[in-house]
């Protein structure tokens, strides 16, 4: 870890504070209300929350408490919006609909970014990728909106079949704080694209950068067409995932969580797409180009802080390279800057909350406490311009037993665990050996061990000589309790479509 030693500590937490408090007066939204029916509203409940900022621990901005009564107007908005415009709207009408958003984004794109980074405590070079992919999911959809088609189906002479994909009429999304913005595009631009209205709700953590969103495409998307309502999970997520009004449930989050969405869904019979949690492999074959590798494996972990539901969180290397894989891959965890987010030098930031880091320590300690042995971190940075943020060092765990919790369960911080492997069978045995099934790298020079090793693995993306790459169009989804439904390719329309047959005898 290397910060700039040239100033004192003091100088460069009060450069921190500057900087941030300048950049959180150039790009907070304006509004900070409940948008529902294209109007900005003070919450039922009549209170507020706020949300910190995790570098400096300072409130950027009170967003509204919202409850059971505002998802309540937010559902007879969007079926207003649903039965008096929007069923209305042709394809063409919902393409140029997403590819303007696509386009607002873009021109603010750099704002957005800083937002994204001032919220969640991401890097702002990371926070530019959520922002590319944004618009380029929202520009994808736009084309699926023309794409999506029924099918005649051939049977005999006697009679003519064709099926049509209908939009549900009104469907509830629910985000998390990770890529606070880019998992609302993923759920957006599919829901919209297939002719729905919507009513979502941000995560508590990091409400800010879809209500500037919603600023900014507020004269594009038509009244009533996505609301949005910020609370708490209890009070305005649960609202949303039992209500009977709403025709298909899309989230994003915890497992335990997604487990209660699906068990409300199912009292009206609500269709659901699930995106949950993940304890991912990453296999490193002796083949393995080690260099690329090395860079491979820290993408796989410290991206995002490790605050991937994808992350590549359990590493198993091959016994020949293991002595000198570990080392360079140590020697890069430790090069890496923890800073504030907003310096473009900085590789990881802090995460999103102090519950946040007392998770991710507390996982630490169970691996300290069974013995393991540290490669590197398993502590919070000793640099006092840091001491206000939610910092945890990139974390590699040694000599650690694959029952344990912190092996077992998701972390969500960067933290990976490594094993050493020589038999393929029992590698892959231990590589599938969790309940989740999200993701797995695979990291070879021979193509037989990169098929062989992504049909052997159970997880629903697997990535080989590559990691954390989401470009749209690529299905992405879990195997096991990862989850239900694939989102960001044309599949996910498909998700938020019903099927209606119609069969006309000749
Ligand atoms: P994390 O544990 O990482 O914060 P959660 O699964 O708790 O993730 O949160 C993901 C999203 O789910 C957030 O928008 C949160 O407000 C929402 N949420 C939390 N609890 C519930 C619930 N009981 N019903 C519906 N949504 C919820």
């Amino acid at each position: 870890m290397s910060v700039d030693d040239s100033s004192s500590a003091t100088e460069r937490k009060s450069a921190i504070n500057q900087r941030h408090e300048q950049t959180a007066n150039e790009v907070l939204p304006e509004h900070r209300g409940l948008y529902i029916g294209g109007e900005w509203v003070q919450s039922a409940s009549g209170e507020t929350f706020e949300t910190r900022d995790p570098t400096t621990g300072d409130t950027l901005a009170s967003v509204q408490a919202g409850v059971a009564a505002d998802i309540d107007r937010a559902v007879d908005a969007a079926w207003a919006a649903y039965d008096d415009v929007y069923s209305d709207y042709s394809t063409a009408e919902r393409q140029a609909m997403l590819s303007e958003m696509a386009d607002r984004v873009e021109a603010k794109k750099e704002a957005f970014a800083n937002l994204e980074s001032l919220d969640n405590g991401k890097p702002i070079t990371e926070a530019r990728i959520d922002i590319s992919l944004v618009v380029d999911h929202f520009r994808y959809f736009a084309g699926v909106a023309r794409a999506h088609e029924g099918e005649t189906v051939e049977t005999d002479d006697s009679r003519t079949v064709q099926t049509y994909n209908e939009p549900y009429g009104v469907v509830g999304q629910i985000i998390p704080w990770n890529f606070p913005l880019l998992m609302a595009a993923w759920k957006l631009g599919p829901a919209l694209a297939a002719g729905n209205a919507v009513v979502i709700k941000p995560a508590e953590e990091t409400p800010l950068s879809l209500l500037k969103l919603m600023e900014e495409v507020d004269d594009v998307v038509p009244d009533g067409v996505v609301n949005v309502v910020t609370g708490f999970g209890e009070d305005a997520g649960a609202p949303l995932s039992s209500h009977p009004d709403i025709r298909k449930l899309a989230f994003t989050g915890s497992t335990v969580v997604g487990s209660e969405v699906m068990q409300s869904a199912a009292e009206h019979i609500t269709d659901v797409t699930l995106e949950l949690g993940g304890k991912s492999p990453l296999i490193v074959f002796p083949d393995a180009d080690l260099e690329k590798a090395v860079q491979t494996t820290i993408t796989a972990i410290f991206f995002n802080t490790g605050e991937c539901c994808c992350a590549g969180s359990r590493l198993f290397v091959h016994e020949d390279i293991e002595e000198e894989f570990l080392d360079r891959l140590a020697d890069a965890a430790e090069e890496l800057e923890l800073n504030d987010p907003l310096l473009e030098s900085t590789d990881l930031g802090p995460k999103v909350t102090e519950e946040q880091v007392e998770n991710t320590m507390s996982y630490i300690e169970t691996a300290r406490e069974s013995d393991a042995r540290f490669l590197t971190g398993g502590d919070q940075p000793d640099d006092a311009a840091l001491a206000d943020g939610c910092f945890v060092t990139p974390t590699l765990i040694n000599e650690i037993d694959h029952n344990n919790e912190a092996v077992q369960e998701e972390i969500f911080g960067p933290v990976q665990e490594v094993f050493t492997w020589s038999e393929y069978d029992e590698m892959m045995e231990l590589a599938n050996d969790v309940d989740y099934g999200l993701a797995a790298g695979v990291l070879t020079e021979n193509v037989t061990n990169a098929h062989r090793a992504a049909r052997d693995l159970e997880a629903g993306n697997i990535w080989v000589n590559t990691y954390n790459d989401f470009p749209a169009g690529q299905p992405f989804g879990g195997y096991k309790k990862s989850g239900i439904g694939r989102e960001t390719a044309q599949e996910a329309v498909d998700h938020y479509t019903q099927t209606k047959t119609v069969n006309f005898s000749l």
